[in-house]
């Protein structure tokens, strides 16, 4: 069975309600017709040039990115801006755009699930915006550094002491450094996210807690695939006709 693109926006709307996302934020259909047959999608954190060339390849008509282009109101589009090239060259590829973005931070569906997901954390719970759950086992601050390095991402920062005992972590994909307050009020003894400011960092540190920086795209793009196998099995359960794809792109070298 033939699958349109509004069938796939209003399961996405199913597990991440639109009216869920910030104020601020641009969620849902960005680009393209509601009543379009998709037979391939490409899941990515971003709608880069690489990803939407990967698109092409692949004969995807479709791109699912947790980041909506056109967060920003814009007036023009002309093709020296780069994120108005990208555009530009969807719409003439004729592929669509759909994201999901501050309404698939607050479900199972988050960076932050799929991190405690990787890291193996037990009884996760939701507390605002972060992700809280007990380590497997105790470990100190440099260990769990380690742990983070070999199933997260390879360039992980610790801000603090390397000696503290971490037992419960809070996790905030993307850039929530100044979670650490309310982290550490929810009895956690460290916080994972990305883009760690210099005032947060000094301000955590010498309060004892221990701040992790594994970067934004680091710490988002581990949801690239578990919602890639979500949308599938659900597209085989329903009989719909469509293959999901997880983007290889790593938008930006790593140091
Ligand atoms: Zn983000």
């Amino acid at each position: 069975m033939q699958i349109t693109i509004c069938e796939i926006l209003n399961h996405i709307e199913q597990i991440a309600p639109a009216e869920t996302a910030e104020a601020y934020d641009n969620v849902g259909l960005i680009l393209g017709r509601r009543d379009q047959n998709v037979s391939k999608v490409l899941i990515a954190l971003d709608a880069t040039m690489e990803v939407v060339e990967e698109a092409e390849k692949l004969g995807a008509e479709l791109i699912i990115t947790h980041h909506p282009l056109l967060f920003r109101a814009r007036k023009k589009l002309t093709e020296e801006d780069p994120e108005a090239k990208v555009i530009c060259r969807m719409i003439r590829s004729g592929i669509a755009l759909l994201s999901a973005h501050t309404n698939l931070d607050k479900t199972v569906h988050s960076g932050s699930a799929a991190c405690a997901d990787l890291l193996g954390l037990k009884d996760v719970h939701q507390e605002g915006l972060l992700f809280i759950g007990t380590l497997p086992a105790k470990m100190t601050a440099f260990d769990l550094k380690q742990k983070m390095a070999n199933v997260i991402m390879p360039d992980v920062r610790l801000y603090g002491d390397e000696n503290i005992a971490i037992e419960t972590l809070a996790i905030c994909g993307g850039a929530y450094d100044e979670g650490w307050l309310e982290a550490k009020a929810s009895g956690a003894q460290a916080l994972l996210t990305g883009e760690v400011r210099h005032h947060n960092a000094l301000a955590a540190v010498m309060d004892g807690f221990a701040l992790y920086d594994a970067g934004h795209f680091g710490t988002e793009a581990p949801l690239v695939k578990p919602l890639c196998e979500y949308l599938q099995n659900w597209a085989n359960d329903v009989q719909y006709d469509v293959t999901f794809f997880s983007s290889d792109v790593i938008p930006y070298g790593r140091t």
